[in-house]
């Protein structure tokens, strides 16, 4: 086969990138163009959705000049795409109809308390996997529905729904096809993991005619060719995957048990537990992992709210460091904490303890502690949080992983990466390919298009880079373990009357 070089378009909340892999998963080249965040009112995030479509665009005309290679030998394109932000557009006109709802936006705070006092909490967790939030699409789209009296019109058919995936495959593939993949479907808070459909109760209970949602594709599949315009040739688009998800893929986290994190502004941690859809006890979300040939293949996920974010802190608001690499060095020129904490609840918990009244605390200090203990406990922190989520994790599915895969901005520190394998007692992989997610789409694509034969194939691109193996005596960890959790305990329920 001629054509092996693939493209994945890795549609983010901040930038649009577009990054050229060889079937070897080498990364030939890669382009991002950032667009502007819209913040309407406090709380409120929306996107232009023409920003969106014009970098991703832009994105993909770049980096395909910058590799250099020719247009004929790109054998597949692959989507990953920020989640839940919610786009609605004329079916006709190609117009959306609002900007689009970004993720982060809290407008349908309401629409979630009113559904939790009508007591369809336990429904939609039992249905979606997800705990229900504003954060899903669900809610945004009811909204867009509701302000802008558009039920008639989505009755008839004559607006679309659609995810980042949803809009981009719209726009960017020939004919206009109207889709979404599984993985995208499965955070709108409207479709049923189990039998793989939008859920007519839950499309009930928030007013959405079915007539406006896209139709449900494999994470995998060919949905239609690239429009010519675009590149001058119609190439196949044949993966969409929500980014973490894309993620876990580009980790070859192919078999039960494997669990990755990203280490970004928020930690985000997924475990594949194969075909079984695991109900979490410990406040996780079940989510797909991605859905191929038809076959869904199931995820627990957690996130921490503040990973990478907490060393921003240290750097902007602080000022204890001048750049986040710098951490590293601050973090070990101590040999510990010296006892202190650092609890950055400034969001209040996420999964296990979910208590939005916990803040931020910062505890056990003597007259000695330093910048670098407070450095330290920061970095710490962050390997703590995620220490709990892959606890609940194992809690959950019954066994504890012998490694965990990383990537994302702050995985780079290897202060961080050592600590992490420490206070888990697991091996911490890095991988050489950090661009997991871009990764993952363009394997997925690869796959969906006979560039790999099977999955076994997608997951031996994947390559080793370095091992942080646990260094720590189990005693020890315990104690500090202890620390923490005694720590997390003075933090929580602080903000509530
Ligand atoms: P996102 O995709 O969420 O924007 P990135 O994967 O780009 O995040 O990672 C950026 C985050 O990683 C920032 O919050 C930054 O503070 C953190 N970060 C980057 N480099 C380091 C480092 N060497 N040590 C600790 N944190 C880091």
């Amino acid at each position: 086969m001629a054509q092996k070089v693939l493209v994945a378009l890795d549609q983010g909340t901040t930038s649009s990138r577009a990054v050229v892999f060889d079937k070897a998963g080498r990364m030939l080249a890669a382009h991002g163009v950032e667009f502007p965040q819209i913040f309407p009112k406090p709380g409120w995030v929306e996107h232009d959705p023409h920003d969106i479509l014009e970098t991703q665009i832009t994105a993909l005309r770049q980096a395909v000049k910058l590799s250099g290679v020719d247009v004929e030998d790109i054998a597949a394109i692959g989507i990953t795409n920020q989640r839940e932000t919610t786009l609605l557009w004329d079916r006709e006109t190609g117009e959306c109809v609002h900007n689009a709802i970004v993720w982060q936006c809290r407008r349908t705070a309401h629409y979630v308390e009113r559904l939790m006092e009508q007591g369809y909490g336990d429904k939609i967790r039992e249905k979606t996997g997800l705990i229900p939030d504003a954060y899903f699409s669900g809610t945004k789209l009811a909204w867009l529905l509701d302000r802008l009296d558009l039920h008639e019109r989505a009755e008839r058919g004559e607006l679309c729904f659609g995810t980042v995936d949803s809009f981009l495959a719209w726009h960017l593939v020939t004919g206009r096809p109207h889709v979404t993949d599984a993985t995208n479907a499965g955070r709108t808070m409207l479709f049923n993991l189990k039998t793989q459909d939008w859920d007519d109760e839950l499309l009930a209970m928030l007013d959405i005619p079915r007539a406006c949602l896209p139709q449900v594709v494999d994470t995998a599949q060919v949905i239609g060719t690239l429009d010519p315009a675009i590149l001058g040739r119609p190439i196949p688009v044949a993966a969409m995957a929500g980014d973490q998800h894309a993620s876990l893929f580009g980790q070859a986290c192919l078999t039960p048990g494997m669990v990755k994190n990203t280490y970004g502004t928020g930690c985000f941690m997924l475990m594949n537990t194969g075909e079984e859809l695991v109900a979490s006890r410990s406040g996780l979300l079940s989510t797909m992992a991605w859905r191929i040939g038809g076959k869904p293949t199931y995820a627990l996920e957690g996130s921490v709210f503040m990973g990478g974010a907490t060393i921003q802190w240290l750097r902007d608001e602080m000022k204890l460091i001048s750049t986040a690499a710098e951490s590293e060095g601050m973090a070990k020129s101590v040999k510990d904490t010296g006892g202190v904490y650092l609890v950055p609840a400034f969001t209040g918990l996420g999964a296990p303890w979910w208590d939005m009244y916990s803040r931020g605390t910062l505890i056990g200090m003597t007259r000695g502690t330093g910048r670098a203990h407070v450095v330290r406990a920061a970095l710490e922190a962050i390997a703590y949080q995620s220490a709990d989520l892959m606890e609940a994790m194992a809690k959950d599915c019954g066994h504890t992983p012998t490694q965990l895969q990383v990537d994302g901005g702050a995985s780079a520190n290897g202060f961080l990466m050592q600590f992490q394998a420490d206070i888990m007692g697991v091996n911490v992989v890095r991988p050489r390919v950090m661009e997991t997610t871009a990764l993952g789409a363009a394997l997925l694509a690869g796959l969906a298009t006979g560039v790999y034969g099977s999955l076994e194939e997608t997951a031996a691109v994947w390559q080793r880079d370095l091992t942080f193996e646990p260094q720590m005596e189990g005693y020890h960890r315990a104690q500090l373990l202890a620390g923490w959790h005694k720590a997390v305990e003075r933090s929580l329920h602080w903000a509530k009357d």
